[in-house]
């Protein structure tokens, strides 16, 4: 993926350093790193084992397509956050996209608008991604590589926008769960500790778990920092950019295998 003059601008703006292809396949991990001076996380690290976790909880069935699936979001009392919630927050992006980004539940303007990330933390998520040439747009490139589906933890807002309980999260899990299976995406990006508690069974820092390879399911998942997190700690934002070149090392290699 070469920069165009506007993403170069961009990244420029968002005081984060430009991220370069790597000149050779990135499976030679030795040499990849030669090639991406820009990056002390520029071999990609193994993947790492994940700890063994407790059962997942099943999906709301495998019967239940894209559209069954939103409707069962739509209609669901499991908790308590259906009696403060204006509507569900189900996701957003083409369904054929191969990137997935997991955060956290939706805040007020999401709340209102029915779509994640679309207040001041999603501003920052859409320049991140669009740095990387990446989008939500649903009507936007042809190339499956280049969609993002966004998708959160918790699919109601949490009044004032407090933290997610953990029986909400859990009640709420089995439709996240689904969406993945669905989309099958090549790469997750898990923003936040809800998203990875969620996906990754752990409770460890961010910055512990950020800077290697994760799996869920088989997919490749890379860890990163919310958005709402990097508006408030800027020095974090570089560290989050280079998860995100991380990522689309590791999307590079998993969608062209050596
Ligand atoms: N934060 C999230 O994690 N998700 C949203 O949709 C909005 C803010």
């Amino acid at each position: 993926m070469a920069w165009t003059e506007r993403q170069q601008a961009l990244l420029r703006a968002m005081g984060l350093r430009v991220w370069q292809p790597p000149t050779r396949p990135v499976a030679e991990t030795t040499t990849a790193a030669q090639a991406e001076p820009v990056s002390e996380a520029a071999e990609i690290p193994a993947p790492v084992q994940a700890p063994a976790a407790p059962p997942r909880p099943a999906s709301p069935g495998p019967v239940l397509d894209w559209a069954a699936l939103r409707d069962a979001v739509a209609a669901c009392r499991a908790c308590s956050l259906c009696e403060s919630r204006r509507q569900t927050v189900f996701g957003v992006g083409h369904r054929q996209a191969q990137w997935m980004v997991v955060g956290e539940a939706p805040g007020e303007q999401e709340d209102l608008t029915g779509e994640p990330f679309v207040g001041a933390a999603g501003q920052l998520l859409d320049a991140m991604l669009r740095a990387l040439g990446l989008t939500r747009a649903e009507d936007g490139p042809e190339s499956p590589a280049q969609r993002v589906y966004i998708a959160n933890t918790l699919k109601c807002r949490p009044p004032r926008n407090r933290n997610p309980a953990p029986e909400e999260l859990a009640r709420c899990e089995p439709f996240l769960v689904r969406q993945i299976e669905l989309l099958r995406p090549r790469l997750i990006l898990a923003m936040g500790r809800f998203a990875v508690q969620a996906l990754l069974r752990s409770s460890e820092p961010i910055g512990k778990l950020r800077g290697r390879v994760h799996q869920y399911q088989g997919v490749p998942l890379i860890v990163t920092y919310h958005p709402a997190y990097l508006l408030r700690n800027l020095p974090d934002k570089a560290r989050a950019w280079e998860d995100l070149c991380l990522a689309a090392r590791v999307f590079e290699r998993a969608h062209d295998p050596p």
